[in-house]
Formats: C-alpha cells, sequence, structure tokens
C-alpha cells in the first residue's frame, strides 16, 4: 500500500505540505533529468476521471500537489486526509525563497504579452537575489514550440515555471520534459499574473476558511461555468471514490 499518496478517482495526488513539495523540487535541481510538478485542483481531476491520456500525465509528475480545497474534502472523504492544500502559487513563493541567492536560474512562461516582464520586476523587489534566466509570454503557434524550447534550454535556466493553464500547462510540458534541460518544470497557472500583481490573490481569511474559490467566482463572475464541475466531482468522489481507492491500496 503506497501511504505517501491518495488515489482520487484515478489520480496518485502527493501526500506533501507546502514546504515539502518545495524541498522536494528544489533537490530536484542538482538532477540530471526534467522532473515534472503538476498541481491539480478538482477540475482538473475530473479532467483526469474523463481522460485516460490526460490521467496519465497528470500521473506520470514527479510532484503532484493538491491545489482545491475540493481535493483535500475529497482526500478526508477517502479517508486518507491531505496535510494542507497545496496551491502551485504557494508552492512557488516557498520554491522562491530558496531559488533567492541559490545561483541557480528561474525561466518564466506565460501569460498575456507583458505579464512576465511585470512579474520578473516585481518578483526581483522581493528576491533581489533571484537570478531570472528569461522570459516568454504565453501565446504561441504550434509551429513556435520548438523555439521556445530552444530559448528556454539556451537561457541556462535551472527551473521553469510554466503558466498557461489547465490542460495546456500539463501537456505542454509532457510533450517536451525530454528536450528541456531545466531540472524541474512546474505547471502552475495563473501565477505570473499574481506575481505581476495583475491580479490579486484572495485575502488570507478566504484561503483559510476554504473559501477562496468563493473569493475568485466574486471577482471573476466568467469562472462559473468552470466552477459546475465542483459538485459533479463531490459526487463522483462519494460514489466511486472509494472503488479507485481500493485498486490504489492493493
Ligand atoms: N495563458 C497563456 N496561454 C494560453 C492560455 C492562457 O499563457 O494560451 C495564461 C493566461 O494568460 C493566464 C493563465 O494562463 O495567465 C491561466 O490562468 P488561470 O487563472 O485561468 O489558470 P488556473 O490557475 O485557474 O489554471
Amino acid at each position: 500500500m503506497n501511504n505517501d499518496k491518495v488515489n482520487i478517482l484515478g489520480v496518485n495526488v502527493d501526500m506533501l505540505t507546502i514546504k515539502e513539495a518545495a524541498e522536494r523540487i528544489y533537490s530536484f535541481l542538482g538532477g540530471d533529468k526534467c522532473r515534472t510538478v503538476f498541481t491539480p485542483n478538482s477540475e482538473i481531476i475530473m479532467m483526469g476521471y474523463r481522460d485516460d491520456e490526460f490521467r496519465d500525465i497528470l500521473n506520470s509528475a514527479s510532484v503532484l500537489a493538491a491545489d482545491g480545497i475540493g481535493v483535500v474534502y475529497a482526500s478526508r472523504i477517502l479517508k486518507k486526509p491531505l496535510k494542507e492544500r497545496c496551491a502551485g502559487f504557494d508552492i512557488a513563493v516557498s520554491l522562491l525563497e530558496k531559488l533567492n541567492g541559490s545561483g541557480y536560474g528561474l525561466f518564466l512562461f506565460g501569460g498575456k504579452p507583458g505579464v512576465a516582464e511585470k512579474a520578473r520586476e516585481e518578483l526581483l523587489k522581493d528576491y533581489p537575489d533571484l537570478k531570472i534566466s528569461g522570459l516568454r509570454n504565453g501565446y504561441f503557434d504550434e509551429s513556435d514550440e520548438g523555439d521556445i524550447v530552444k530559448q528556454i534550454n539556451e537561457s541556462g535556466a535551472d527551473i521553469v515555471f510554466v503558466c498557461l493553464g489547465a490542460p495546456k500547462q500539463e501537456k505542454w510540458i509532457y510533450r517536451h520534459r525530454d528536450e528541456l534541460k531545466v531540472k524541474a518544470a512546474l505547471g502552475i497557472g495563473g501565477s505570473l499574473d499574481v506575481f505581476a500583481k495583475n491580479v490579486e490573490r484572495a485575502p488570507e481569511f478566504f484561503c483559510k476558511a476554504g473559501l477562496e474559490w468563493f473569493y475568485r467566482l466574486v471577482k471573476e463572475p466568467s469562472r462559473f461555468k468552470r466552477m459546475t464541475v465542483l459538485p459533479v466531482f463531490g459526487m463522483t468522489v462519494i460514489f466511486k471514490g472509494k472503488r479507485y481507492k481500493k485498486t490504489a491500496d492493493r
């Protein structure tokens, strides 16, 4: 039985704290290949439940952390409670503290044109000894992908934040993991917008109360359609979750 993962509808989520996830990712930087880090929320786990190929992509990650209170509740329903919610943004912050002054180079990839530049400017205010090896916006044609990989490799970066939203970022990282020379590639959604201070993170009260989703819904009502998957996720975990868990524990 694997005690360090919880199988949620076929997706094997690591039972880590934010700090443990950041430490593990940092330890990859001395390694010999590109390790991948994904942080699925309930919506992404449902995508994996409905799409075998995407579920295999998620399960191929070296770190699969639970972003979203729905995933934490699901782990409790399955009687294998996650220690805490491990949002991609929080892992990134914990990691930045380690990267600052370490000499390891970070590449920022994603967001609308100008967002990565603004994120770099803001990050350097908080982490003046952070080495930012390069950056690129997240809007491209398939034919540009080779050049993007080349740009990341030629920057000499050790780690890349890939912020294209899900499932685009997970698929992009998976597709290019063998060509990338970085030692860690993290798919962390809208984090660059938050680092750039274009989008505000929910106040601590909402995060602690497990209500960040509600705050984001009020701020960005266009997310409503995406959120209708949450009750479906909850019901699927209640009625089908245990069957998956048993398969994983055998
Ligand atoms: N994005 C991108 N390329 C695309 C589509 C989206 O770089 O082709 C960026 C978008 O600008 C935003 C992020 O990906 O910065 C997605 O943010 P969202 O909050 O939707 O992601 P989540 O964290 O919810 O997965």
